[in-house]
């Protein structure tokens, strides 16, 4: 029999599986705040816990971490991590510090299979899904190492969002219980607000999110209409932008937060036009196909790689476009970026996920792979009244 890695379950399934050991399900508990609460790996340290229990575990469980083929740490602090997944892949976790938070950015898939025409993961193709312990332990390395650094016993990442490698929600069985580790008093006890899923538009999982567990909503349009979504988003084929937003809608209902937030990520000539802020304008007001969509617009300067044949639109462009979107009442926010950012900032994560061994020597540049970390870092620009633009991170 193998061991258990115990970061794939959470509460309930740690449960279940003590029960099968013979324990109660306070147990579960104990053991469940040792592993994420404290960061430990080894069962002998966990003192509370019966001697017994102990040296049950210790036979038929883990606690396996990712290898972490590289990390950079920026001199703000901005942290990103390059993890071995096997079968040579890799994914990536950026930490982004702030002054009022700390927001982790975590993969879900190696590769993703979208193949969105303007990300350069979905470009490599879909390798395969994680599972949930290799989501949670992007988090348990990343709280834990930090906590270690700063030399705190308090909690350092406060938002999660799920903006890095793959489509969350076409690894739902998986990204489920992670949320659930990651929302658990017992795990990492972050509120729904602060957690946040960021979906290319995967309708019927919108939906389930929506019963499961409904964390805040990040919805990837980037285009305001059909004929242009199914180009950038090829997934838009399948859910067109109409039942996406009456997915949104629904989603509100049981939302943490009374707006979803749309990305939308600005290409040079191909969807930043002063026309394309007014479609994208009428698409979420009252004149819309579903009506009056509660939202906030986050404009994404586009990351260029090479393969793309996409540029990024300049940034009097982005200014235009955001007034536009400001001008019509829309919260518009710009995420500030910058001019070689092109390795660690979205879109772009594990950029070689297929060739570790470029991967890890482009790693090694280090001072340019850690500038693009500082670019995803953003200072608030104060009090951000409604309808204004500002600059935001993820
Ligand atoms: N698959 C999910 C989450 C991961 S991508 C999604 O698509 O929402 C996280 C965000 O980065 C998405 O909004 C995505 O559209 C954006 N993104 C991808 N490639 C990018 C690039 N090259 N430049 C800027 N943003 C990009
Ligand atoms: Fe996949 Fe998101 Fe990239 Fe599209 S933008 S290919 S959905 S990771």
């Amino acid at each position: 029999m193998t061991a258990a890695n115990l970061l794939e379950f959470d509460l309930d399934a740690l449960a279940a599986f003590c029960e099968q050991l013979g324990e109660k399900r306070f147990r579960a508990t104990q053991l469940f705040r040792w592993i994420h609460q404290k960061g430990a790996r080894d069962f002998a340290q966990m003192s509370d816990l019966a001697k017994s229990l102990r040296e049950k575990l210790a036979g038929r469980a883990t606690i396996q971490p990712l290898a972490v083929l590289s990390e950079h740490v920026s001199a703000d602090g901005t942290v990103k991590w390059l993890f071995d997944v096997g079968g040579g892949n890799a994914v990536e976790t950026v930490f982004i510090p702030e002054d009022d938070r700390g927001t982790l950015c975590i993969s879900s898939q190696a590769g993703c299979a979208v193949g969105c025409r303007f990300c350069s993961t979905g470009h490599q193709g879909f390798s395969r899904n994680l599972s949930t312990g290799e989501i949670v332990a992007q988090l348990w390395h990343a709280e834990h190492q930090l906590r270690g650094r700063l030399g705190t016993t308090e909690r350092v990442i406060s938002n999660v969002v799920m903006m890095g490698m793959g489509e969350p929600l076409q690894n739902y069985a998986a990204l489920l219980p992670a949320l659930r580790v990651m929302l658990d008093d017992h795990g990492y006890g972050l509120s729904r607000r602060r957690v946040t899923v960021s979906t290319s538009g995967v309708v019927p999982m919108i939906d389930r999110l929506r019963e499961d567990c409904p964390v805040a909503l990040a919805v990837s349009l980037h285009a305001p209409t059909d004929a242009l979504r199914d180009d950038l988003v090829p997934l838009n084929r399948k859910y067109p932008i109409a039942e996406l937003l009456e997915a949104c809608q629904r989603y509100l209902e049981a939302a943490p937060r009374d707006f979803i937030t749309f990305e939308y990520c600005m290409l040079d000539g191909v969807n930043d036009s002063e026309a394309q802020a007014r479609e994208l304008l009428r698409l979420v007001g009252e004149r819309g196909p579903v009506g009056r969509v509660p939202c906030k617009i986050n404009l994404i300067p586009f990351n260029p790689f090479p393969a793309s044949g996409l540029t990024r639109s300049s940034s009097a462009r982005v200014q235009a476009f955001a007034k536009l979107l400001v001008d019509g009442g829309l919260v518009t926010t710009v995420r500030r970026t910058r001019g070689d950012d092109i390795d660690a900032a979205c879109g772009q994560l594990a950029g070689e996920v297929q060739d570790r061994t470029n991967a890890r020597s482009r790693m090694q540049r280090a001072p340019i792979a850690i500038q693009p970390i500082d670019s995803v870092v953003q200072r608030r620009t104060g009090a951000a009244p409604s309808g204004s633009a500002t600059e935001t991170t993820r």
